[in-house]
C-alpha cells in the first residue's frame, strides 16, 4: 500500500509507517487515503511481537488520521497465521486495543454485498476498495474503526 503515502520532505511516494526510503525522512507522510492495510504477519512475529506491532501501527494511524483499518492476520488451524488470528481477536474482545478501537469486524462478519458489509461501507467508505471482492467474507483479516472519529462524528 506504498503508493497512498507521500513523503513530505522530498515528494516521493513510500511507506505509511517506515521512514522514507529516498531521503530518509521520518516525518510523518501525508496520506490521500484514511483506510490502510496493515499485515501483522509481515517479518513472520511471534504472537506478541504481532500485538505490540500493532499497538505501535494503532497510535500512529491515529496521528495520521486514518478512520479505519483492514488487519491482514492470516488464519488456519496451525501455524503463526491461526495463532495471530487467535490472539488478535481475543485482544479485541478482552478490550486491549478500546483505547483507539471504536468497533471491530471480523472477516467473516462482512461478506461484500450483506447488510453488515453495506452499514460498514456507508460509515466508512473507503473500506469499500479493501473488502469488496470478498464475496463470502475473507476470515483471514479484521476491520478496525479507530475511535477519535466515530466520537467527534
Ligand atoms: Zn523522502
Amino acid at each position: 500500500m506504498a503508493e497512498i503515502a507521500q513523503c513530505p520532505e522530498c515528494g516521493n511516494v513510500r511507506p505509511v509507517f517506515d521512514e522514507c526510503p529516498h531521503c530518509g525522512s521520518t516525518d510523518s507522510p501525508t496520506l490521500s487515503v484514511d483506510t490502510i492495510e496493515i499485515n501483522l504477519k509481515h517479518g513472520q512475529p511471534l504472537v506478541e511481537e504481532a500485538l505490540d506491532n500493532l499497538t505501535e501501527h494503532l497510535r500512529r494511524s491515529m496521528d495520521l488520521g486514518i478512520k479505519a483499518i483492514v488487519l491482514i492476520h492470516g488464519y488456519g488451524s496451525g501455524g503463526e497465521g491461526g495463532q495471530i488470528k487467535r490472539a488478535v481477536h481475543q485482544a479485541l474482545e478482552s478490550n486491549r486495543f478500546s483505547d483507539r478501537v471504536d468497533e471491530y469486524y471480523f472477516g467473516e462478519q462482512v461478506p461484500a454485498g450483506s447488510a453488515a458489509y453495506q452499514s460498514l461501507i456507508k460509515r466508512r467508505p473507503g473500506l469499500k476498495a479493501h473488502l469488496q471482492q470478498f464475496k463470502i467474507g475473507n476470515p483471514g483479516i479484521s476491520i478496525l474503526l479507530l475511535g477519535a472519529y466515530a466520537r467527534s462524528a
